[in-house]
């Protein structure tokens, strides 16, 4: 029986966990649930009991249930103790909170808002943080200190749209609303009103939508659209069927009542705002509703009546510390300033109305100016923000662009470089074709042994003398033989040979002249061309070329003689035949034959000795 009872006892406490949702969508019959609760929350402990109280205080507000609203946050603070949940705690605190601006006590109200901030800051308890904040904004513009007010709801707005909670976000829209329409921007306020609207009423949240339309006819009201205002609090009026209590159209009537007495619709403002009156509203709004009733009284010519209403409502509106210096107050000084107008005090009248244009007007200045140093204060925050962000853009355009210079002039050194590289190795394959070029070509017509001209050289030379357009009349040709130069190879062996042909070719270059052409064609044989001589002159160059040739014989060493021979060197002769190029030998063929034969002369004749040809 005991576990049964137990087990009906969670089941029926379960609710607590969704009432909220449940009070949202059907306050009144998720109260009336909760009410049946009590004794098992009670019986459960002062933990399930806070819990209980703060679904149960939830719903009362919605239900505008004021009396046991503030019954039950009392009853609650009475359970609070330092083991109390954070998220009781904080809830509390917004309540309080609550509770201290329905009774217009609004710093109070900011000093239990400010406490669950701080409580809800400290337990990461997100939704009740915003909540905070956004009644701190709402409290604040009931203040008129919009700048502030804004601050504070623009960052609620944000938090709120980053937790992605719809009712919340509306919320923040709907208190955007109110703010606006205190600000006297109306469109804005109408705009911010239609946003939270829609969300309630996508949610289906009958609270919510009452309350966003009270706003939104409010507006209307200052913005004397009393057509609309009208329309709208009646509206409000039919909405507020969700909730049982007869003092909640206390608001209708406040709105309608003081809606038609600024529409000039006296005879019809009065009995609302008498009606009002008997609904148990808020102070600060009954303040409102006497003034009101003074002016009509006023436009009625009531005038007992419009001094009594105004003096209650000099009562409430000096009696609330927070008011002092706001408009509300000021209007007072107004109609104060009418009333006497009315009763042909035209001197008071004047002095009130000209002590109520300096207030006006310095209250307005110090608006004026609290909003423009903090507009100035937004406009200089947002132009060094942009001054940052063009000042970082700057740099990374710089850094950019030193980047870009960089790998510009990187990319430009190994175009340099891979030019140079490119350069040097076509120069360098020039030159070593040209080497090689040339190293060919010397290697084609030098002879390897004597370093002078080779046969093939020699004869292609004499052709192009022969065949070319040169001064062929004045050219000699020489060709000789080295004298018994088998004998040389024989006694001295072949490299002394070699040795006697390289001084032979020696001896040779060094006599003739530098235009001279000498080369090697045979094994001990060489010829020489000599350009622009005459006859005799070639035939001394020959003598010449003889003694030369005998004077330097090649040393030996003693390891070279062969055989027994008395000298230290091998001595060397040649054997020279000489011929002239004239009309008779004007062929290379003939002309190389006559040479020949005159060497072969030399040598008949004895050898070591010159033959020039002569054509006999
Ligand atoms: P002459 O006085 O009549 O010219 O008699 P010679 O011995 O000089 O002439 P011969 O033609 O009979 O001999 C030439 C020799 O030269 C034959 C050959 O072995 C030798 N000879 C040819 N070319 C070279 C060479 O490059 N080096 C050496 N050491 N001997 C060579
Ligand atoms: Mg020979
Ligand atoms: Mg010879």
């Amino acid at each position: 029986m005991l576990v049964f009872s137990f087990v009906a006892q969670a089941d029926q406490l379960d609710f607590l966990k969704h009432a909220e949702q449940q009070t949202n969508t059907a306050p009144y019959s998720s109260y009336q649930t909760l009410l049946s609760l009590e004794s098992e929350a009670v019986d459960s402990g002062p933990e399930t009991e806070l819990r209980w109280l703060k679904e149960k205080a939830y719903a009362e507000n919605s239900l505008y249930f004021y009396q046991e609203f503030d019954t039950t946050v009392r009853r609650a603070y009475q359970l609070i103790d330092v083991n109390t949940e954070a998220e009781i705690v904080a809830s509390f605190m917004l309540f309080a909170g609550i509770a201290a601006v329905r009774d217009a006590e609004y710093a109070k109200a900011l000093e239990f808002y400010r406490k669950a901030l701080a409580e809800s800051q400290k337990h990461s308890l997100h939704r009740i943080y915003l909540h905070a904040k956004q009644n701190i904004a709402y409290v604040l513009s009931l203040t008129q200190l919009y700048e502030t007010s804004l601050n504070e709801i623009q960052q609620a707005y944000v938090d709120a749209f980053a937790l992605d909670d719809k009712l919340l976000v509306a919320v923040i829209n709907e208190t955007y609303g109110a703010i606006y329409g205190y600000m006297a921007e109306y469109e804005k306020s109408i705009d911010y009103y239609h946003k939270a609207l829609e969300t309630y009423r996508a949610l289906n949240y009958p609270a919510y939508i009452a309350e966003a339309t009270y706003g939104l006819a409010s507006t209307y009201r200052y913005w004397g659209k009393y057509q609309k205002a009208i329309e709208e609090f009646r509206n409000y009026q039919q909405i507020l069927s969700y909730t049982p209590n007869v003092e909640v159209s206390y608001f209708a009537a406040y709105g309608l009542g003081m809606t038609l007495a600024e529409d000039k619709q006296c005879q019809a403002a009065l009995p609302v705002i008498s009606q009002a009156f008997t609904l148990n509203g808020p102070k600060d709004y009954d303040a409102e509703l006497y003034k009101r009733r003074a002016t009509c009284f006023i436009a009625l010519n009531q005038l007992k009546e419009a001094e009594k209403a105004l003096a209650q409502a000099r009562d409430i509106l000096f009696g609330i510390e927070e008011l002092n210096g706001t408009s509300w107050q000021l209007d007072i000084v107004k109609i104060e300033a009418e009333l006497a107008k009315a009763n042909g005090n035209l001197e008071q009248a004047y002095d009130l109305l000209h002590s109520y244009q300096e207030k006006n007007e310095a209250l307005y200045k110090k608006n004026a100016s609290e909003r423009l140093i903090s507009v100035r204060a937004s406009l200089e925050y947002e132009r060094q923000k942009t001054e940052i962000s063009l000042l970082k853009q700057q740099a990374r355009v710089q850094s950019l662009e030193v980047v870009r210079k960089q790998q510009q002039n990187q990319q430009q050194r190994y175009l340099i470089v891979f030019i140079l590289l490119i350069v040097i190795y076509i120069a360098t394959l020039l030159v070593t074709q040209r080497r090689n070029n040339a190293k060919m070509k010397q290697l084609t017509i030098i002879d390897p042994l004597s370093q002078v001209y080779n046969r093939r050289y020699m004869f292609e030379y004499l052709n192009s003398l022969v065949d070319g357009k040169e001064d062929k009349l004045s050219f000699a040709l020489m060709v000789f033989d080295i004298d018994d130069f088998k004998k040389i190879n024989d006694n001295f062996g072949h490299p002394i040979g070699d040795q006697v042909i390289k001084q032979v070719a020696k001896q040779a270059k060094k006599t003739l002249r530098q235009q001279d052409v000498f080369g090697r064609i045979g094994g001990e044989e060489f010829m020489a061309i000599l350009p622009r001589i005459a006859a005799e002159q070639a035939h001394d160059i020959a003598e010449r070329l003889l003694t030369a040739i005998s004077q330097h014989g090649v040393p030996l060493t003693t390891g070279a003689k062969l055989e027994p021979v008395s000298s230290d060197r091998v001595e060397v002769t040649v054997s020279i035949g000489v011929a002239n190029y004239s009309s008779t030998l004007a062929d290379s063929q003939t002309l190389y034959s006559c040479a020949d034969k005159a060497l072969y002369q030399a040598k008949r004749a004895g050898k070591a000795q010159v033959v020039s040809y002569h054509a006999s």
